[in-house]
């Protein structure tokens, strides 16, 4: 399955998406065994770790995008549950999203 975005652009900021096995996460994270993924705000960066389903994944993927867009709006203590909360309806749209319109001028 192909994933959604390798990169994107958020609060004018370019973001990046790595997707890692757990050897090569702990570089960056020590905590990077216990986690599925985690969002680096300083280097822009989504940093998703490999072995989970791809449902899990996107999920997770999501989350850290939730992280991403309060980061980008100047919040930095986040609340888990209320980005739980927020990611989770990303991937719902995302997964649930159908269709063209096509707009008029
Ligand atoms: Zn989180």
């Amino acid at each position: 399955m192909r994933f959604p975005y390798r990169n994107f652009r958020l609060g004018g900021r370019k973001w990046r998406v790595k997707y890692v096995t757990v050897q090569t996460g702990l570089k960056y994270n020590p905590s990077a065994a216990d986690c599925h993924g985690w969002c680096d705000d300083p280097t822009a960066t989504i940093w998703l770790i490999k072995g989970d389903s791809v449902e899990y994944t996107l999920i997770t993927f999501w989350h850290e995008v939730a992280h991403a867009m309060l980061y980008s709006m100047g919040y930095r203590d986040h609340d888990e549950a209320e980005v739980d909360r927020l990611g989770q309806m990303l991937y719902q749209l995302h997964t649930t999203g159908a269709g063209v319109i096509e707009l008029e001028r």
